[in-house]
């Protein structure tokens, strides 16, 4: 799917209050497919009635490349549109199936914490939440979710405590029934103390600073050039995503960029955690279709070729930038390890 150029329409529709940034109709990635939408908090200044955070949402900060949200809702209550394509906002995680910054819209309010909300901001949420549902022809406000819901691992993210979640999709559902939402603060109205603990800050990867053999891992990295190299920076970045996942993966406990049978066994794991690398999906060398596969941490013909298909499956091996399509060969050669960088950097971010 392209970029969402309707958004204003469907915003007005709701009643917004809108506004944009100049360019946001070309502004993030044309590879987004919106499922649903992901609510976030700046942790700007508190009490502002300025807007903040509004220029780095749009261009992004060093070592994140903006548009970090498709739409910022100020302390006013208006909604500014940022970008109509992909943004940076999401990280890993999952919601009703989905990972990454293709599947999900991205709101950040601008708000410094859980009891920072104004009245207007309380008001227009719900209703923002509803009209993105509604550019994507979604009536089911079960895919509106918050960054801290989302995010893996668990207390990855705090945005946006202080906000119950299941208020806020009762209200956008109420709203996608034509109902008036509630300016009733949405949480209780004592905000909960945080009781998740803030990630421990951790230098992130450049792509000028290679892996260092490290236990401490990065929270994310600069987005990886698309130069098909799996080099050390490439399989750095996949460790990260590796460390972040830990669903049903034992995960590489050294940052080294190596390549190596540890690593290997990793990927594997998180291929059959995604339904792949199970069984052989055709005969080959006199093995019949349909045998098991092993985690055994060695990189072959059938590790390449599910890697594949599951890059496929998510649209990321699917043609050449010249249009030639791709085949499945289990051969790790450019195509394939271009397919996977571009997959790594849509789950890289925020
Ligand atoms: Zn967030």
């Amino acid at each position: 799917m392209p970029r969402i150029t309707t958004l204003v329409r469907h915003l007005e529709a709701r009643g917004l209050k809108v506004e944009y940034v100049p360019g946001w109709s070309t502004r993030g990635s044309s590879s987004f497919n919106p499922k649903g939408v992901m609510d976030h908090w700046t942790a700007g200044s508190k009490g502002s009635t300025t807007r903040p955070s509004l220029r780095v949402v749009t261009n992004g900060r060093p070592g994140l490349p903006g548009p970090l949200c498709n739409v910022y809702l100020d302390r006013r209550g208006v909604a500014v549109i940022v970008a109509a394509g992909r943004a940076n906002h999401a990280g890993y995680g999952s919601w009703k199936g989905y990972t990454g910054n293709t599947y999900f819209f991205g709101i950040e309010a601008e708000a410094a914490g859980p009891s920072d909300w104004t009245d207007e901001q309380r008001e227009a949420y719900p209703k923002l939440n509803a009209a993105l549902l509604d550019a994507i022809k979604q009536d089911d406000a079960s895919f509106v979710c918050g960054h801290s819901e989302y995010a893996l691992p668990r207390g990855r993210k705090i945005d946006i405590n202080g906000y119950s979640m299941d208020n806020m999709r009762a209200q956008t559902q109420a709203v996608l029934r034509g109902q008036k939402p509630s300016t009733k603060p949405s949480g209780s109205s004592k905000p909960k103390p945080e009781s998740k603990p803030k990630p421990k800050p951790v230098k992130k990867q450049l792509n000028s600073t290679p892996p260092d053999g490290s236990t401490v891992f990065p929270t994310d990295y600069e987005d990886l050039i698309l130069d098909k190299d799996f080099g050390k920076i490439t399989v750095g970045a996949f460790q990260i995503l590796m460390e972040a996942v830990k669903i049903g993966v034992r995960y590489n406990e050294r940052w080294d960029g190596e390549w190596r049978q540890r690593t290997i066994k990793d990927a594997m794991e998180w291929l059959q955690a995604n339904g792949y690398y199970k069984v052989t999906q055709h005969a080959r060398a006199g093995v019949p279709k349909g045998t098991p596969l092993k985690v055994d941490g060695g990189d072959g013909y059938w590790f390449w070729y599910e890697l594949q298909r599951f890059l496929k499956a998510r649209g990321f091996y699917n043609k050449t930038n010249k249009g030639v399509p791709l085949k499945l060969d289990g051969d790790p050669e450019g195509w394939t390890i271009h397919g996977f960088q571009r997959y790594i950097n849509t789950n890289n971010g925020e």
